[in-house]
């Protein structure tokens, strides 16, 4: 059975006192979740400093981006090689904002995830359509499309190690949610290309996440479908009583899913 999963994106949020205060609570919270797993990914200056406070922990810590490449005069990069270094497992890749603002392309988000499995990170692929498409009608469509090509010439074993975030671009940060119904449509759209690709076996060892204005008081209706297994969270993961009841609200789905497969 896949592990529900929680991941807190703060972006570029938090003084590092903030940054710290937060992570002091939240390691002592989750120590007492065994059902769920909990990562949080913070701005790049802070990572060392958090590394070292969540040593011994179980929350993983994981870098909003990376570049593909080693090493080399790429000015303002970050490299995996350096966030091995940093004892960081687990990387973004693919966020709207990437893609949007930075004019990140499929392309360059394929070769970001080759990278990042070749140094035995976990990539967080996120996927998602924008308002336009999703009124379109064309949103399984388009969210395919971005699957096969990050995905693209990916081999089963690699496949499996991936996590998907479907995140519709117009519920991100907007307050507006995608219902539950809808995204696990898609999360199932996306779980029967990742067959396609591979076999059933895989596909459903891959973890699928939702992502899109969750809050502890909208979750409920994602995380209850078992297709679902966890969410990507911005806003709400930068308040510790709000993002330690998203994480209690997993823990206790998996528990129930668990006693009734
Ligand atoms: C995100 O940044 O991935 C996200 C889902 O943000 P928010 O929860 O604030 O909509």
């Amino acid at each position: 059975m896949r592990k529900k999963i929680i991941i807190g994106n703060w972006k570029m949020n938090l003084s590092l006192a903030d940054a710290q205060d937060l992570v002091f609570k939240l390691k002592n919270q989750v120590k007492t979740k065994s059902a769920v797993e909990v990562a949080i990914c913070p701005p790049y200056v802070y990572l060392l400093t958090l590394v070292n406070i969540l040593k011994g922990s179980n929350i993983h810590i994981c870098a909003q981006n990376m570049f593909h490449k080693e090493n080399g005069a790429y000015t303002g990069e970050i490299s995996p090689e350096m966030l091995t270094d940093l004892h960081v497992n687990m990387v973004i890749v693919g966020h709207s904002e990437r893609r949007q603002y930075f004019h990140e392309t499929d392309s360059d988000i394929n070769l970001k995830i080759k990278s990042a499995l070749k140094f035995s990170f976990t990539p967080i692929f996120c996927v998602g359509e924008d308002l336009k498409v999703r009124e379109s009608g064309k949103a399984e469509e388009w969210v395919k499309r971005q699957i096969l090509a990050g995905l693209k010439d990916l081999s089963k074993i690699d496949l499996e190690k991936i996590i998907v975030a479907y995140e519709p671009i117009w519920a991100i940060g907007t307050g507006k949610i995608c219902s539950g119904e809808d995204a696990n449509k898609i999360v199932k759209m996306i779980r029967e290309t990742i067959k396609e690709l591979s076999t059933n076996i895989v596909s459903e060892k891959v973890r699928i996440l939702y992502g899109g204005s969750i809050k502890s008081d909208n979750f409920s209706e994602h995380i209850k479908y078992p297709d679902i297994d966890g969410g990507l969270v911005g806003g709400a993961s930068l308040k510790f009583e709000e993002f330690a009841k998203i994480i209690d609200l997993a823990d206790s789905v998996h528990a129930l899913h668990q006693s009734h497969p």
